[in-house]
């Protein structure tokens, strides 16, 4: 009877194991779609803080957020006499917001590290080094599902990109919207994941060192299980000062996916524009980011490939088998 009951348990438990499997063709995330977004917001121009080009970007990125749906606010600011705009991104229907998704929209006033110094007085158009994580957020926001978007934010920071240029700090736009959330939001906060230069066409991505480094394994070891183990790198790069900073200082995990060590060759140069950017690179980072999220979250919906036996129904199971042995024992013995 032991023998038996044993048996029952071991199959129960084995048939109860989650045993979710994705392939990247269930993913919805489309780069031809991404890059679209990212061409748009270089129409406008070089976009650096508190000029028209970037008021006019801005208009078109919260036009779009609302048209999939998304309630959209403005977290206006000053700095330094120019006036700043953090978008901020939320679902129509409620919220529960637990997960912060970021890039910056903002470009470089100066090409300062062109190969040629007569183009460091212009400004970077900013394909890769502010539109391709802009791009990428947008194309998410396009396709999450709505089931999980209540947990979601997502935020698109203005003035990242100046740093060193008129006395100008780097990251003004995330240090601005940390500095306003309260202790009870910081404290709902599970993870902020931040996008930023994943756009070129040669896309190598290493581990950003400040990045908490748990959060980071979760998110490369799904980009291997999806196949983009050669731009998800498995080695370290260096520390970047970015807008997942002041996150990681309030003492939430966070992570910058972000091309460097060595930033790619457009960097700060006239030569940052769309032509040096590619689709497949927007949707490798965004389809890692897809499934990620949408397994973190707990709503597994229409990726179920594999049958996974609900642990209410286990319980259950194992509650029934225990009950007729205990009542076919005691009438035995009657
Ligand atoms: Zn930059």
């Amino acid at each position: 009877m032991r023998t038996t009951l044993l048996v029952l348990l071991i199959l129960y438990s084995i048939i109860s194991i989650p045993n979710i499997s994705l392939q990247a063709s269930e993913l919805e995330f489309d780069g031809d779609s991404a890059f679209s977004y990212l061409e748009a917001q270089c129409d406008f121009g070089t976009r650096p803080p508190g000029s028209e080009n970037l008021t006019q970007c801005r208009g078109y990125i919260v036009d779009i957020l609302r048209s999939f749906g998304w309630d959209v606010i403005l977290q206006n600011f000053t700095y330094r006499d120019v006036d700043c705009a953090n978008i901020v991104a939320h679902d129509s229907v409620s919220q529960n917001v637990s997960i912060i998704l970021g890039a910056h929209y903002d470009t470089r006033p100066l090409a300062d590290h062109d190969p040629n110094p007569e183009n460091r007085d212009e400004s970077v158009m900013g394909a890769n080094d502010g539109a391709s994580g802009t791009a990428v957020l947008m194309e998410l926001a396009r396709i999450l599902p709505t089931q999980i978007r209540n947990k979601i934010e997502l935020v698109f920071f203005d003035a990242e990109d100046s740093g060193s240029i008129n006395g100008w700090q780097w990251i003004v736009g995330s240090n601005y919207y940390v500095d306003q959330m309260s202790p009870e939001i910081i404290a709902n906060i599970t993870m902020m994941i931040l996008v930023d230069m994943v756009g070129d066409t040669n896309l190598r991505l290493q581990r950003e060192l400040y990045s908490t480094r748990d959060l980071q394994n979760e998110v490369w070891s799904i980009a291997a299980h999806l196949g983009y183990d050669a731009i998800f790198q498995d080695s370290n790069g260096g520390y970047i000062i970015d807008d997942h900073h002041p996150f990681l200082n309030v003492g939430i995990p966070s992570l910058d996916i972000i091309h460097h060590d060595p930033f790619p060759a457009t960097w700060h140069t006239i030569h940052d524009i769309p032509d040096r950017c590619n689709p497949d690179s927007l949707e490798s980072v965004g389809r890692v980011l897809e499934y990620f999220i949408t397994n973190t979250t707990g709503w597994t919906g229409e990726y179920e490939p594999n049958f996974v036996f609900p642990i209410e129904l286990t319980l259950i199971g194992i509650f029934s088998v225990v009950a007729i042995i205990t009542i076919a024992v005691y009438i035995r013995r009657k």
